[in-house]
């Protein structure tokens, strides 16, 4: 007799798990709420689709809060590994001019979903749909739709907060708590974060890019591109940051983050490009010689005292350090990812609950975090494809 594994959820932590277990040994049933699998995952792919990124190892490694807890996991299948493994099933990859990881032109998201699905389904993977995790019976056994589950193994892959409409509702965290498992309570992350902008500059400037920026908070820098929101702003150049925009939120209610806008140039080389202009006009200076773009004079042109705008050494050290008060971030459901959830001191290093043997848990539902740019589904799937290792290996 084999024995059986239930796996709740159908994410890539739950894809990859499945993928990987050894159906020889174990008859796996997956079960998902939704009427189909994989709905964040569809949603992911609607912007760009990032399935990992080809940064190398060691440092991709760090790019996780805390980077110890998925070391392990994210070395045993890393980003290479993956994108290996796409190709095995069909799922070409190419390396875009970011690093980021997408399938090749053409194929779409659904594509790369069905293509793993196949994968499941020529492994004998059962899935079914509709199937609802309600909470435990006084066995420890998962109940799902009123039915206790019995399997040598359960594996929760429930995802975290954002984008509820994918299924993704953390519903199942009070669950949690209430089994006594520790939990932390979801925060946004990887989203908007509020700035109160002047209402002259956001008229203008809503939704336009500062490309080629660092942005710094507290002892973290980020480069990339940010974009202007309504009542904020978002992009790589900060999403890399939350966990100290998180920090410092929480410890104070608000965040101060320092953009520079010329990287590639020292202060002391922006000055002597202010000084050594024939242009008589600091507008016109910081437009034709150092070349910032609208939106970033203006930045500079509503917020700085006259008296710093004209000075060539303050207006320098501004262009290299403008800072901007963060308030706030975006609600849970508009984030691209959420931390919080099952705590990590709830789960051993094979990710098995301290307080339920044989019963693990899996993916965004854990409290950690990555930036957006493939790291999150990259994450996800070394946790599925470690925990399956692990499982195969068991007697
Ligand atoms: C707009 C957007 C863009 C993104 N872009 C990227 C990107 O480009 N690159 C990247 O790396 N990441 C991206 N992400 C993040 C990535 O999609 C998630 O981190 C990843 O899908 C999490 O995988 P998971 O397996 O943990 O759970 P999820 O994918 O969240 O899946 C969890 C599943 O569990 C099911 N479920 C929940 N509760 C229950 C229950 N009680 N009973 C039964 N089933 C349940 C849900 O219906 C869901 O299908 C993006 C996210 C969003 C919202």
């Amino acid at each position: 007799m084999k024995k059986k594994v239930t796996i709740i959820g159908s994410g890539p932590s739950a894809l990859l798990l499945a993928a990987f277990l050894d159906t020889q040994k174990f008859s796996v049933t997956l079960y998902e709420k939704n009427k189909a699998a994989g709905r964040k995952f569809l949603v992911a792919g609607k912007g760009g689709f990032n399935l990992t990124h080809a940064e190398d190892i060691t440092s991709f490694v760090k790019r996780y809060t805390p980077y110890t807890f998925l070391a392990s996991a994210l070395i045993n299948f890393t980003n290479t590994h993956f994108i290996d493994w796409l190709h095995s099933i069909n799922i070409p990859t190419y390396v875009g001019s970011s690093k980021r990881v997408y399938p090749v032109k053409g194929i779409k998201p659904i594509a790369v979903l069905r293509a793993v699905l196949g994968c499941l389904k020529a492994k004998g993977v059962v899935v079914k749909y509709n199937q609802l995790f309600f909470g435990w019976d006084e066995n420890n056994n998962p109940v799902i739709n009123n039915k206790s589950i019995e399997a040598s193994y359960t594996i929760f892959c429930l995802g975290g907060k954002s984008w509820q409409i994918t299924g993704s509702n953390g519903a199942w965290l009070d669950v949690f708590k209430a089994k006594n498992i520790e939990i932390a309570a979801f925060k946004a992350s990887n989203c908007r974060y509020v700035i109160h902008w002047h209402a002259n500059f956001i008229d203008k400037h809503e939704g336009v890019p500062l490309k080629n920026i660092k942005i710094t908070c507290g002892n973290a820098t980020q480069k990339g591109e940010a974009i202007i929101a309504k009542n904020g702003i978002e992009g790589n150049a900060i999403y890399g940051l939350s966990p100290q925009l998180r920090q410092e939120l929480d410890k104070s209610g608000k965040a101060n983050i320092f953009i520079d806008f010329k990287p590639m140039l020292s202060t002391d080389q922006l000055i002597s490009k202010i000084h050594g202009s024939a242009r008589k006009n600091t507008t016109e200076i910081l437009k034709k010689d150092i070349k910032l773009s609208s939106p970033q004079i203006e930045l500079l042109k509503t917020y700085l005292p006259k008296d710093v705008y004209l000075s060539p050494n303050l207006l320098a050290s501004k262009i290299k350090a403008f800072k901007l008060e963060v308030t706030g971030t975006a609600t849970l459901d508009e984030s691209i990812s959420t931390v919080g959830g099952v705590a990590l001191n709830a789960v051993n290093n094979q990710f098995e609950l301290k307080a339920l043997n044989n019963q693990f848990c899996i993916g965004e539902m854990l409290d950690w975090d990555a930036p957006t740019g493939g790291y999150l589904i990259q994450a996800c799937s070394s946790m599925g494809v470690y925990l399956a290792r692990y499982l195969n290996k068991l007697d």
